[in-house]
């Protein structure tokens, strides 16, 4: 019998994230010089934030390329951070490879094509609620929120959860 997600869960030490339509909405303003500005959600990060400090791996490939979203994500506390990645199964390759991680304890979740083949690679495959249809199919779990919305704050919490850390990241915050 397959495992659920809520039982792969347990066995995940990895956050890996694409960026457009996950952390942000997949929409850009592109302004007179051509700049393209992003929108992400401050529960995402706190989340991203929080997952960090309870000792989780978190890594962010990406097929687009701004030092804002670097920086922003770095602010964060994020170290890996993979920004105009052609291919994001090589970055997956080597990720894992330098921190000794099986693909078994990875979740990742991405929106669109060019996440298709990494997904088919890890653990666990989630997608917002408004992914395209190619990557909701091959998702083991669809998050009831969109991307920019909480999606990545939904598969954070619920792993955290499971694992009995999310209750002790906070207690620690109140100490
Ligand atoms: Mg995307």
């Amino acid at each position: 019998m397959s495992k659920s997600y809520k039982e792969i869960m347990n066995q995940i030490t990895t956050f890996i994230f694409d960026v457009d339509g996950v952390l942000t909405d997949g929409s850009v303003h592109v302004t007179q010089s051509g700049e393209m500005l992003r929108v992400m959600n401050i529960r995402d990060g706190f989340a991203m934030k929080a997952a960090v400090e309870s000792g989780y791996n978190v890594c962010v490939i990406s097929g687009g390329s701004s030092e804002g979203v670097r920086i922003r994500l770095r602010n964060l506390g994020i170290t890996d951070i993979h920004l105009a990645c052609p291919d994001k199964v090589e970055n997956f390759k080597e990720y894992i490879d330098i921190y000794n991680i099986f693909p078994e304890q990875v979740l990742y979740m991405g929106d669109d094509i060019p996440d298709f083949h990494v997904m088919k690679l890890v653990g666990l495959p989630t997608c917002p609620q408004d992914a395209s249809p190619e990557i909701k199919e091959i998702s083991q779990y669809i998050s009831h929120k969109n991307g920019g919305r909480g999606a990545v704050r939904d598969v954070i919490e619920q792993v955290m959860r499971v694992q009995g850390k999310w209750d002790t990241y906070f207690n620690g915050k109140h100490d």
